[in-house]
């Protein structure tokens, strides 16, 4: 068991790129965290250097109470699992688990015993006398996070482990390395590009641009609470809409001016608005805080408060219990996401090409500086 604590650590290739900037990384003892952000920010890096992979070019890496810039990986007492597997092709999976046990020259029979249980967990009993090419993508992945298992390691460090398998197994997958985490209950660090995964995987979530984080926190609160544009658009599927605009006064209103749009700002947001008045700004509002007029107006139980936008609908795409629209308005596309229910069955239900009526909820608006792309808190 081990905390994992990154202080002002930065990272520049030889080629002079600095692939991490400074940045201060406390990660809890058994603490599940997902390191996220775009293909080249720099969170393989960040996880190479905690594995001594990578060495760090300036500031200091702890596990547990140990500075470990200058241990050995081997001595580092983590394990690593990668998108490609890196299991050893020509030996069986009991082989490829006992390898590592064996360089620490574990006794035969605690290698034995471990190998036992790490099966035991992962229920793979029946793949123990296979080599990997007898595999599948998602056994051999098994097979790589077993031979990560039995090392009982102080951490747990993944790159992207499920990048190689598809949709349906990476879902499965996901699970089950959350399972693992409540049973072993070893700290996690776990790295991706996809935000999905972030969302659905981490108890506290990094979110990294260009080598640096921009915020950390729960999934439900770096969803509500995005501290800039950033954030707001990378958490969520589909992303959060924007919108160009400024705020303006009139009779002691608020009211968002944009492209097309005319938004009363809600109540809960008038007291840090006015001190933005007359500045650039960006609205935020997700995909689904925008409805249809015509089902917010009818359907007895919406509360919901807004203003109507008027958009035309470009695109219908049906998902299954949710339908994703996309519309156009003063050439800026956005997207809504409703119930299908919504949609089935209606003679005046939306279609492709029309001018339709909807409802902004407006308390749920975000806002941010346009220069410096901040949230306005
Ligand atoms: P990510 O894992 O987020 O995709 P990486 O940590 O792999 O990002 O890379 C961060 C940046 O560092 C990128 O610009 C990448 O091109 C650069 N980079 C990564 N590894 C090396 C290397 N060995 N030498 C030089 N530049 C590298």
């Amino acid at each position: 068991m081990a905390e994992v604590v990154l202080k002002n650590v930065s990272k520049v290739y030889p080629n002079g790129v600095r692939a991490v900037n400074n940045i201060n990384l406390h990660i809890k003892d058994k603490e599940f965290l997902v390191l996220v952000g775009p293909s080249g920010c720099g969170k393989s890096t960040i996880l190479r250097m905690i594995a001594g992979l990578e060495e760090v070019s300036s500031g200091e890496i702890y596990i547990g109470e140990r500075l470990v810039n200058n241990v050995p990986p081997k001595d580092r007492n983590i394990a690593m699992v990668f998108q490609n597997y890196a299991l050893y092709p020509h030996m069986t999976v009991r082989q490829n688990l006992a390898f590592g046990l064996k360089l620490h020259k574990h006794p035969p029979e605690v290698i034995e015993e471990r190998i036992k249980k790490t099966a035991e967990i992962l229920g793979i009993f029946d793949l123990l006398d296979r080599k990997p090419r007898a595999l599948s993508g998602g056994q051999r992945q098994r097979a790589a996070l077993g031979r990560a298992i039995v090392r009982q390691p102080l951490v747990f460090l993944f790159d992207e482990p499920l990048s190689n398998l598809d949709a349906k197994f990476r879902v499965q997958m996901r699970a089950e390395i959350k399972k693992l985490h409540q049973q072993l209950k070893t700290t996690m660090i776990y790295v991706t590009h996809d935000q999905v995964e972030a969302m659905t995987m981490g108890e506290r979530i990094a979110v990294i641009k260009a080598g640096t984080i921009q915020q950390i926190s729960t999934p439900a609160f770096l969803y509500h609470n995005p501290v800039n544009k950033f954030v707001a658009g990378f958490i969520g599927s589909p992303s959060m809409n924007f919108f160009e605009g400024r705020v303006v006064e009139e009779k002691d209103k608020l009211y968002f001016q944009g492209e097309g749009i005319v938004l009363e700002v809600a109540r809960m947001h008038t007291d840090k608005l006015r001190k933005v008045k007359g500045k650039d700004l960006i609205l935020g509002i997700r995909p689904e805080n925008i409805h249809l007029a015509q089902q917010a107006i009818s359907s007895a139980s919406s509360e919901v408060k807004g203003c109507i936008v008027r958009a035309r609908l470009e695109i219908i795409e049906m998902m299954g219990a949710v339908t994703y629209l996309s519309f156009t308005l003063g050439g800026v596309n956005f997207n809504a996401r409703v119930e299908s229910s919504e949609m089935e069955g209606k003679e005046n239900r939306p279609r492709i090409g029309e001018e339709i009526d909807l409802v902004f909820n407006s308390e749920k608006c975000h806002y941010f500086e346009k220069e410096s792309e901040q949230a306005i808190l």
